[in-house]
């Protein structure tokens, strides 16, 4: 127990560093430990989420071995940080590239599944926060990708400019819209809360003969307040991620889907453990149980 205790109390302070809210007395103060929710039997905190979605600061910039997770998806990120690759005959899609350290971490993943970075001709993203997007501007220079991003991100990524270099967009996208590349069609849903264009991302792919609903999920990770109009976002998010197609969750944070535990089952021949169709929900009732009792506190 205390060896548990010790272990999170740890990964808590790496990830507060990395949100920079050190207090006068050194201190190390992420989010808060309550209110806690239990989804599934699992207890959770803003502070335990957070920890499970980080990890350290070595999590963060380590690769993740690279993957393929279905179809023509493959996993190309950290071991805390997701980024995936679609591949397509006329090029890939990156979603998410992560810190701008992060690039050449990502360059190697890909090059190791026996792809070339250069193909990389879209880079979207699922939110504007730094740990998802701020190595837009170096993997555009790395790639001439073209950048894409949902319109009401597009203010926050404008202020993301890490070495003084202005965030690339190349293109604005609105709700609903898609990007084709390759014979592969992405929708933008936006569900935002999070941030205020939080996106997730949907297609589908097929393996073995069979279709497969893909969804990214962007976070859904409330705040540590709501405010009324970031509470609409949020339950109009929570009503949208129930109605979309889905055998195969994915999200931001790899924890978030159970990564590392699926892919510890990855066996030629056996049933690909990333199609989940029970747990396409999961992240998001974890999410909302928290958001709840956060607006709950706060009305106390
Ligand atoms: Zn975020």
């Amino acid at each position: 127990m205390l060896s548990t205790g010790m272990r999170t109390k740890n990964a808590v302070i790496a990830a507060a560093g990395i949100a920079a809210t050190l207090t006068v007395a050194g201190r190390a103060q992420g989010p808060a430990d309550h209110p806690a929710v239990t989804v599934d039997g699992q207890r959770y905190t803003p502070a335990s989420i957070l920890a499970r979605n980080m990890g350290s600061a070595e999590d963060q910039e380590t690769a993740f071995p690279p993957h393929k997770i279905v179809g023509n998806i493959y996993y190309v990120g950290t071991r805390t940080l997701s980024s995936f690759l679609i591949v397509t005959p006329q090029g890939s899609v990156l979603i998410d590239t992560t810190y701008e350290r992060n690039a050449e971490v990502l360059k190697k993943s890909v090059e190791k599944l026996g792809f070339s970075f250069a193909d990389v001709k879209i880079v979207l993203g699922n939110h504007a926060h730094g740990d998802h997007q701020e190595g837009d501007a170096m993997v555009k220079q790395m790639t001439g990708a073209q950048v894409m991003a949902m319109a009401e991100d597009v203010p926050a990524l404008r202020t993301m400019k890490p070495g003084g270099k202005e965030h690339p967009i190349d293109k604005v996208l609105h709700d609903g819209d898609t990007v084709v590349l390759g014979g592969v069609t992405l929708v933008a849903h936006l569900t935002a809360g999070h941030t205020q264009g939080a996106t997730t991302w949907t297609m589908k792919t097929s393996e073995g003969g069979k279709s497969y609903d893909v969804v990214f999920f962007t976070s859904l990770r409330s705040g540590a307040t709501v405010s009324p109009a970031v509470a609409a976002m949020f339950d109009r998010s929570f009503a949208l991620v129930r109605t979309l197609p889905c055998d195969v969750p994915l999200g931001d944070h790899p924890a978030e889907y159970r990564m590392q535990e699926k892919y510890a089952t990855l066996k030629s021949g056996a049933p690909n453990p990333f199609v989940d169709k029970a747990g396409c929900l999961t992240e998001a009732r974890i999410q909302e149980a928290m958001y709840h009792a956060v607006v709950a506190e706060q009305q106390k």
